[in-house]
């Protein structure tokens, strides 16, 4: 639910600039292991830390950005505030008038860091994941003893400071049964002016890297029963939001593989490759940024970097589908758009673009089923009159 509801609104902002959005992820290292993630490598990984972007490389990236009229970007990682020039960055991005969005685990606020964030705010809510509401379900998840204090230090920083920030959480066996304290506790926040969000549907490694790892976060995933009913929590509301996602956004795509806004914008990795998403790893659709760009010697003058990926990602829209299961099934199922199958997800779980997840097809069934909008044994992909079924349910 958490993606869907972010997919709503990033779906529902209207364009303004030839840069649709712009995702940085500063490092891929963090300083937690949590149990279910897709993306982290250890905190010091030495041999990711070489890769990374400079400081002047990003700062570029931030220019350009801002010339292309884009004045939003989305901070994350691994964790952000683990660079050491977070600071640098953050200022240079706010100077430029860009709005900063920070993806965190909190730990590493300091004093020093919200008092900035206080004096120049980010003007967007930093959101904070919290991963237990005790110290033995939070480190369950982490895998990082001493992460929970710290966790909490950084989040009662920000409300003393009055810094605004929203939490949000992922449903794990060792915080299933604080959904209750958590959302007690969410309330007490003065920015938390909806419901929080939860990862529910765990991805495998993005990168398609550790097989050990993607075997665990299997074993943590939930059933699409168990996931419906954490989505159901708010039930008046996840109706009224699936049903209004559902009559903009839904439909059978054809063979068309990115009906999606993937290209309208970019994710800049750690290491200067632009993807399409953030969830699109797959090597042959992304863009090496980091080669276009001078490094700090050659001055923040004149680039392109962006606009060369924005424009090499065209072709995106004309790309299509040829696996037969996925023309017989996708292409032409109405549950498409609504459902978290992509090309990313495809890619990261087959390695290929246009294989139907089984896994996010059997979710988005029991979702439409409660709905109303399927029978108990119906598939998306034989029912015609979907649209009459979406208005009355
Ligand atoms: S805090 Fe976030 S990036 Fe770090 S390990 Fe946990 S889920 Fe991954
Ligand atoms: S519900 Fe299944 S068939 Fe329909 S789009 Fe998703 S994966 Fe494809």
């Amino acid at each position: 639910m958490a993606e869907f509801v972010r997919h709503v609104k990033e779906l529902a902002k209207p364009i303004t600039s030839a840069l649709g959005y712009l995702d940085i992820e500063l490092t891929e290292r963090c300083n937690n292991d949590c149990i279910h993630c897709c993306i982290n490598r250890p905190v010091n990984d030495e041999e990711a830390r070489s890769r990374e972007m400079t400081t002047g490389q990003i700062k570029i990236i931030l220019a350009e950005s801002a010339g292309l009229g884009s004045l939003e970007v989305r901070f994350t990682g691994g964790e952000p505030l683990l660079r050491p020039d977070f600071e640098e960055l953050y200022l240079y991005a706010r100077r430029l008038g860009i709005n900063v969005l920070i993806f965190t685990n909190a730990r590493l606020l300091t004093p020093h860091m919200v008092d900035l964030f206080a004096r120049i705010p980010p003007r967007m809510p930093i959101e904070v994941t919290v991963y237990g509401m005790h110290k033995e379900s939070y480190e369950a998840v982490t895998r990082a003893p001493g992460s929970f204090f710290q966790f909490r230090r950084g989040v009662q920083l920000l409300l003393e400071r009055k810094v605004p920030f929203v939490v949000k959480s992922v449903v794990l066996p060792p915080n299933r049964t604080e959904m209750d304290e958590f959302e007690a506790w969410a309330r007490t926040i003065p920015w938390m002016t909806e419901r929080p969000r939860y990862s529910i549907f765990f991805d495998l490694r993005n990168r398609r890297d550790d097989a050990q790892k993607n075997r665990l976060i299997e074993s943590l995933r939930p059933s699409p029963r168990e996931g419906l009913a954490v989505i159901v929590r708010d039930a008046e509301k996840t109706r009224k939001d699936m049903g209004e996602f559902a009559s903009k956004f839904m439909g059978p795509p054809g063979n068309m593989l990115f009906g999606c806004g993937a290209g309208c914008g970019l994710s800049i990795d750690a290491y200067g490759q632009a993807q399409p998403c953030m969830g699109l790893h797959a090597p042959d659709l992304t863009h090496n940024v980091r080669s276009e760009i001078r490094d700090e010697a050659g001055g923040i003058t004149h680039h392109s970097a962006l606009a060369g990926a924005l424009a090499s990602f065209k072709y995106l829209r004309e790309m299509r589908a040829a696996n037969p299961d996925y023309l017989r099934r996708c292409a032409v199922c109405f549950l498409k758009g609504f459902c978290e199958q992509c090309p990313g997800k495809s890619w990261v779980e087959h390695g290929t673009l246009d294989t139907p997840v089984e896994y996010f097809c059997e979710a988005a069934h029991a979702q439409a089923r409660w709905m109303g909008w399927l029978d108990k044994n119906e598939m998306g992909w034989t029912v015609i009159n979907w649209k009459e079924r979406v208005r009355k349910a």
